[in-house]
């Protein structure tokens, strides 16, 4: 039985941050002068891609809006802070997500909440106005540098704004950005701390490598993935919080564990049917809607090719876009059957739905492998299951 699951579509609608995350996916160009924002001829493609999706699982549902109404995450603005753009542009994205979602889909905005205070609940109000007027829900994605979630000047900051946040949105679990050096930065009982102070039980542990980073990733790898894996201890031991990734591995490995080759080729072409990611050009990545993230696009930053833009008729049919997953789903799934350690390992589907093929594209030719695991994941992935069960 296939987990029942929702629509869920990333748009890269902000690249500007004034933060400085060792593991962010942007670079400090984009960060800093990036666009801050979407050209309206994207905008418009985009409305009529994700409508088109949207029809098409209104149909497939029946006209029930069964796959939407649990108001999981549907449309995700990210990467970078939206809370610097302009109050107009934040009112459009509420309506972007109100008319193509047609009042079904949760609308989620990132922010790094570094800026002041009296700013953010400006940009938080004018969002949660237009929601109100449209009826429509919206949540905040809230992105922290794991560096310096206990930096004492941020700490004040980062008291307010949570409290302006959660006073007014509901909010998923807080995003960590993992650096490369993430060992050397940051204890795991830090982050604890961190959680616990904001009320927090689960967190994103974002591990995203782009080509960009893949040696500096690649150099510290090892401690990078013991690291993590201290941290999916950490939260069993404390009982206080879980880690996505872990959780996520642990579930994918139940709904995958059973199924052939042929199996979990449907799996994947209908999980990844029901994702997708465009970026700021309105180029379409197919994404897999669990495991690394909500929304784990498999872009050009991880060394992917796009199936197309937002202004091909073709990707907007029922069928052109089941062809271009259902190829996309056929190369990840073959990359891990033709390692040889993955042939044998218990994690085999479950790596391939979780997105760890992004590790695969990003990190290939470098010495990341363990004598178990080409990409050096498997003793992660063996807690991980363990904690969970
Ligand atoms: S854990 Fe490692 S060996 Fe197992 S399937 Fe994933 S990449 Fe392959």
């Amino acid at each position: 039985m296939l987990q029942n699951s929702n629509l869920k579509v990333g748009i890269e609608s902000q690249v500007r941050c004034a933060g400085s995350c060792g593991g962010c996916v942007l670079t400090l160009e984009e960060r800093r002068e990036g666009a801050g924002g979407l050209d309206v001829f994207v905008v418009d493609g985009i409305k009529r891609f994700v409508a088109s999706l949207v029809d098409r699982f209104e149909t497939e549902t029946g006209g029930t809006h069964r796959v939407l109404s649990d108001d999981k995450a549907a449309f995700h603005f990210g990467q970078g802070d939206h809370l610097m753009m302009d109050e107009d542009k934040l009112r459009d994205y509420v309506r972007i997500t109100s008319e193509t979602g047609r009042g079904t889909a949760r609308g989620l905005i990132s922010t790094s909440l570094i800026g002041k205070p009296r700013h953010i609940v400006e940009k938080l109000a004018a969002i949660q106005d237009e929601a109100d007027k449209l009826n429509q829900a919206m949540s905040m994605l809230l992105v922290f540098d794991p560096a310096r979630i206990m930096d004492r000047k941020l700490q004040a900051l980062y008291d307010q704004n949570l409290d302006a946040v959660l006073g007014r949105f509901l909010v998923d679990e807080p995003i960590l950005n993992i650096p490369p050096n993430i060992a050397e930065t940051t204890s795991q009982h830090e982050v604890a701390s961190f959680l616990s102070r904001h009320k927090f039980d689960q967190v994103e542990a974002a591990l995203f490598p782009t080509i960009e980073k893949a040696a500096e990733y690649a150099a510290q790898w090892p401690d990078t993935i013991r690291w993590l894996t201290g941290l999916i201890e950490e939260g069993a031991r404390t009982g206080s919080f879980t880690v996505r990734l872990g959780y996520a591995v642990a579930t994918l490995r139940r709904e995958t564990d059973e199924l052939d080759g042929q199996g979990m080729l449907e799996y994947l072409t209908k999980k990844m049917s029901e994702a997708a990611y465009i970026d700021s050009f309105g180029k379409i990545y197919p994404a897999l809607p669990l495991g690394i993230a909500d929304v784990t696009p498999l872009s050009a930053r991880h060394g992917f090719q796009p199936v197309g833009s937002v202004f091909d008729a073709d990707l907007a049919t029922a069928e052109g876009w089941a062809n271009a997953v259902r190829r996309v789903a056929r190369r990840t799934f073959i990359s891990f059957q033709t390692e040889q350690q993955c042939s044998n390992c218990p994690h085999r589907n479950a790596c391939a739905a979780a997105g760890f093929s992004i590790y695969k594209q990003v990190m290939r030719g470098k010495d990341i492998a363990t004598s178990d695991c080409p990409i050096g994941v498997r003793e992660m992935l063996d807690v991980a299951c363990e904690v969970a069960n």
